[in-house]
Order: C-alpha cells, then sequence, then structure tokens
C-alpha cells in the first residue's frame, strides 16, 4: 500500500513541475480556452481599449474613468485625468512636496478635437511651431508636418489622449537645466517611477532613435499606459490617422512606428 502511495505522490509532483514549466514558458501566450461549447469562459481579450478611447475620440468630462484635476495642483481649471493615475499624481505630489518641490500641471487629457485645434493651429501658421511659422516656412505638407511634430502629436496619436500622460511645470527643457527646475527634474528621475511614472520622452539614445523631441515635462503613467501602447500598436495604422489638415502625411512619415513607438524602453515594459 504504502508503495502505491508513494508511486501517486511521485506522480503527483511529476505533474506539479509540468505545470510549472508551462507556467515559465511563453508566458505571452494565452492559454487556450477549454470546454469552449460547454461553458462560457470569459478570457481577457487581447485589446482592452477601444480604437476610438485610443485615438481620443471621447470627453474626458463625461468619461466614467476620468475625474477633474483640482485647481490646486494645476495651472488652470477644467483639466482632467484617469482616476488612479491622478490618485498615483497625489501621492507623487505630497512627496515632492516635503523636499520642497511644487508639482504643477499644466496640460493632462486632450482628446482628438482638442488635438485636433492644437495641430491646425500650427499646420495654418496661427500658433508657432519649434519657433516657426510652419505653413509659410514648409509648403510640403511632409516637411510641414515633420516640424510639427517636434513637439506636437498628430490628432488620434497623443499619449494625452489616454488621460494618462501629463505635462509638469514648463514646457522648456532648459528650465529644467538649473535651480528649481533641475530640482525638479532631478527628484522626479529618482522617485517619479516609485509611483508608477516614466518619462517616454527622453533625449535620443541608443534605446530611444525616434519620435518627438526631449521633453522634460511629460510623464507618464504606466500601470495603465504600458497596455495602451501596446493596444495602440496592434490597433492603430497609419492609414487610419484622418479628419485633420496634413493627415495623409501619416503613412510618409510612418506615425505609428516612428511616434507611437519612438518612445523610451522605461514606459514600455
Ligand atoms: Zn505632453
Amino acid at each position: 500500500m504504502l508503495k502505491y502511495i508513494f508511486a501517486f505522490s511521485l506522480l503527483l509532483l511529476f505533474l506539479a513541475s509540468c505545470r510549472q514549466e508551462a507556467k515559465n514558458g511563453e508566458v505571452t501566450e494565452k492559454p487556450e480556452i477549454q470546454e469552449r461549447d460547454t461553458a462560457v469562459v470569459e478570457m481577457p481579450t487581447a485589446h482592452s481599449y477601444s480604437v476610438d478611447f485610443l485615438m481620443g475620440k471621447y470627453n474626458p468630462d463625461t468619461h466614467p474613468d476620468f475625474t477633474a484635476i483640482d485647481e490646486k495642483y494645476a495651472s488652470r481649471a477644467g483639466m482632467y485625468m484617469q482616476k488612479a493615475a491622478y490618485n498615483a499624481f497625489l501621492d507623487m505630489y505630497k512627496a515632492a512636496e516635503e523636499e520642497g518641490i511644487i508639482l504643477t500641471i499644466r496640460s493632462a487629457a486632450r482628446n482628438f478635437d482638442h488635438q485636433k485645434r492644437i495641430w491646425e493651429e500650427k499646420w495654418y501658421g496661427e500658433r508657432l511651431s519649434a519657433g516657426k511659422n510652419a505653413y509659410e516656412t514648409f509648403s510640403d505638407p511632409v516637411d510641414r508636418a515633420r516640424n510639427i511634430l517636434l513637439y506636437s502629436a498628430m490628432p488620434g496619436t497623443s499619449r494625452h489622449h489616454w488621460g494618462t500622460d501629463i505635462d509638469l511645470n514648463s514646457f522648456d527643457n532648459a528650465w529644467f537645466e538649473e535651480g528649481e527646475g533641475k530640482k525638479l527634474y532631478d527628484w522626479m528621475l529618482e522617485h517619479a517611477p516609485r509611483f508608477g511614472f516614466c518619462q517616454p520622452y527622453t533625449a535620443f539614445n541608443e534605446q530611444r532613435k525616434t519620435g518627438y523631441q526631449e521633453e522634460r515635462w511629460h510623464w507618464s503613467y504606466r500601470p495603465l499606459s504600458v497596455d495602451m501602447t501596446m493596444d495602440a500598436k496592434t490597433l492603430i495604422r497609419d492609414e487610419m490617422i484622418s479628419g485633420f489638415s496634413g493627415a495623409e502625411t501619416a503613412g510618409e512619415i510612418g506615425i505609428v512606428e516612428n511616434y507611437i513607438l519612438g518612445i523610451h524602453p522605461d514606459c514600455l515594459d
């Protein structure tokens, strides 16, 4: 009898080790749905976010996952972000405040229409683009789009659509190089990851070769935005970019590959 119990135990151990091996294997592969026709198994879908949401086609003031940012933490009223990202920001704000650093949100969620206003003002020269009137300077649409893309996203492709990304304190990289700005930036580099925030638009280097110029003010709430980035990669195609002046340049520029995915790997995995 003892012999059988021993053999059975060995069998159990063997099965357990097989399971473990499977676990350690291909983690990205979804488990197969068993007994598909006898049970309704709600498997998590590969894409949790809709194309419309990822492309900013919603209103942050009515979206259930979003909340208004208290003016105390921002440069103006009327800005919104994802609730989870906002809660993490509040924790980070308090920690920074204890070190005498005041984080101020200058921009947060922007939907497609908002981004379209920014983009078209730059496209028609009503707003300067990297210090230039892009409309007068660049007659070729691709050149003009590339100039605007130094700092502004095409509508439908901005991380600001997601409610996870915020711009802090100043839109001038030089401000972060000395004094109060340097103190803030150094603090963010050291502590922001602890609160879930990463800097997608670092200086260009081996790890980041394409996309917007460095933006020391732009920070992203990873626990939400990593999945959104992966969904955007899977779901958004250059030819889906439309509905604004200059949209036809998206394919030649390779907007998904070079801009949506032109981020530092800290914000990718
Ligand atoms: Zn930004």
